[in-house]
Parts: C-alpha cells; structure tokens; sequence
C-alpha cells in the first residue's frame, strides 16, 4: 500500500513509519517539525520507498494513497498548552484537509485520537462507549475538544461518504525518541533520575495513568490499518495495567539506583485521576495485546535516553 502519514516525524509517527516500510509499504511522511524530527527519520532516509514531506498537515495537499494516518498534533501537555491553537488546527483543519485525501483516492482513513477525548473520567476503565468528561474551556481544552472534533468529523465523513474509517484512542505512550524537553512523565523521571536531582511528582502522586510501549502500540496501529473488522470502529489503544505517578517515580528510581530524591509539585489543573483502558474491543476485533511489560519498555527506553 501507499500510505501517508501526517506526523511521521513525531515520537509515535516515526516508529510507525519504519514499521510499515518493514511491511513493505510506501510511506509519505509529512510533518511540520514541530515537535517532530528529522533525527527520527535517519533510518528510513535512503530507502526508496519513503518520502518525506515538509509541510504543515493543515495544508490542501494532493497525493495518491491507499492509506492515510493522521497523528500530526503535539500531544505531551507541555507542548499543546505551547501551542494551542496550532493544536486546535491541526486536529480540525488537518483533520479535514486528511479526510479530503482519503475521500478523493476512496482510502482507509485512520485517526489517531487520545484517551483525552475521556476528560477526568468518572468510569475505570474507560470503554469506548463511555462519552467522557471533558472540561470545554481548561488549559486542557486546546487538545481534547480539538481531538473530539477530530473524532466528531471522521465519523461524519464515514456516514456522509461510506469512507473506511478507523478512530484509535490512544493512551499514555512511552519508549525511545521521546523529546528530553517533552514534559511527560516517563522522560522527566527518567532524565531526573539519571541526573541524580529530584523526580518532580505533581500533586501527591495518587493520580494513575497506563503505560505502553510504543512497539505494542505501533503493532495495534498497524493491524487497525489493515484489518476489515476495524473498519467504522472505535477502539482503544493502550496497556491496562493501571498504577499511580508515585508507584511509578520509586520504580524508575529503584531501576536505575538513583539517589534522586521525591518532590512535590503542585497539580496541573484538569489533570485527570484515573486513566486506565479497556481493551476488550482491541482484543476482539484486532487480535491484539500489549506484549512488553512495563520493566522491559522502560529499561530499552531508559537505555535510549542514556545514549
Ligand atoms: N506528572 C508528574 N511529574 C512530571 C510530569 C507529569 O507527576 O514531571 C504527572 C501528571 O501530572 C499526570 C501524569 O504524570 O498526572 C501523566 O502526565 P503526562 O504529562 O505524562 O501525560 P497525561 O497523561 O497527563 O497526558
């Protein structure tokens, strides 16, 4: 297939890349390098089927495609309260202007959403049928409305056009080619704790994410683009084991044997409380499990940082 990639540069857009020139496929990468990097790409550059393309995805573009990916946005909350209204438009202009190149080649269309389209969520876990609470006007805002209205189109777009849609809502991811200065907390524990300064735990660390590793996370994106079953479906994407911020400074702190000591910060607003996926739809309808527990991820990913 020929498939392009909105974001390819970016931190997950970049694995997925090379996963799909692995597969065989034709991959245009485009991306505005704004939180991406064309370091990310150093290892596709010379294969003749990937192309990279500077530009920004909320751009009319032409091209023929069999597939279009669209993960352009920042995604760390460092980055879209950076750029929030760059992040507002790509996930509706970019989103659009995406759709429009799937619709005009009758492509698959797969959006990567976030389990932020769940707000603070009031249900553990979160199934896709659960509707969310979001706060319309936070700080937060900028990404999670943005990311409905994403979500909000391609449906659209599927009703009003019969095109293959698949929305994948993503949850916290972690592993190599994360920027240093991302702000999310796997490289912040990670780099405090190899500099031996304090790990910055916001509020007082009873909040939980789950955590998975980007390899996992790119085979579930790969099987979504590819399976008829995916097609119109909305399905998580993540790993269940559920832990708070604190349980997961110790573990960082105790893989590496640093001295770092624990300090608290205070919590960001509309940080949510609990975040912990089901994946029963992943399961049934793509075959597919995270695989890499959170010791090894985070060991390949702690070895990436210290290179
Ligand atoms: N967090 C933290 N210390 C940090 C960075 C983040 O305690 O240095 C917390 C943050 O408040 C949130 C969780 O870790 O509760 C995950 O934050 P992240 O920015 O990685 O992603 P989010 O899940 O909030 O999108």
């Amino acid at each position: 297939m020929k498939i392009l990639v909105t974001g390819g540069a970016g931190f997950i857009g970049s694995h997925l890349c090379a996963k799909l020139l692995d597969l065989g496929h034709v991959v245009y990468c485009l991306d505005n390098l704004c939180t991406g990097s064309v370091e990310n790409l150093e290892d596709m550059r010379d294969n003749p089927r990937f192309r990279f393309i500077l530009a920004d995805a909320t751009a009319p573009i032409t091209l023929e495609v069999d597939a279009v990916a669209h993960l352009a946005s920042p995604a760390s909350p460092v980055d879209y309260q950076r750029m929030p209204v760059q992040t507002m438009l790509v996930n509706s202009l970019g989103t659009y202007q995406s759709l429009e190149v799937a619709r005009k080649n009758s492509a698959r269309y797969l959006l990567a959403s976030t389990s932020e389209v769940y707000g603070d969520p009031l249900k553990v876990p979160q199934d896709e049928d659960y509707p969310g609470n979001v706060n319309p006007v936070g700080p937060r805002a900028c990404y999670d409305e943005s990311k409905r209205f994403a979500e909000a189109l391609t449906a659209t777009y599927r009703r009003l056009y019969g095109l293959e849609t698949v929305i994948l809502r993503i949850f916290n991811t972690y592993g190599p080619r994360m920027r240093r200065e991302d702000g999310r907390v796997v490289p912040n524990f990670i780099q405090q704790a190899l500099a031996g300064i304090p790990l910055t735990v916001y509020g007082d660390g009873t909040q939980t994410r789950s955590f998975c590793y980007v390899d996992d996370l790119v085979e579930g994106i790969c099987l979504a683009l590819e399976s008829e079953k995916a097609v119109g479906q909305v399905i998580n994407l993540g790993n269940d084991r559920e832990m708070t911020v604190l349980e997961l400074a110790r573990l960082v702190k105790e893989m590496l044997d640093s001295p770092s000591d624990i300090t608290f910060l205070p919590l960001p607003e509309d940080d949510p409380r609990r975040r912990k996926p089901d994946l029963t739809r992943a399961r049934e309808i793509l075959g597919w499990e995270p695989v890499t527990g959170l010791e090894e991820g985070l060991r390949r990913t702690m070895e990436w940082f210290r290179g």
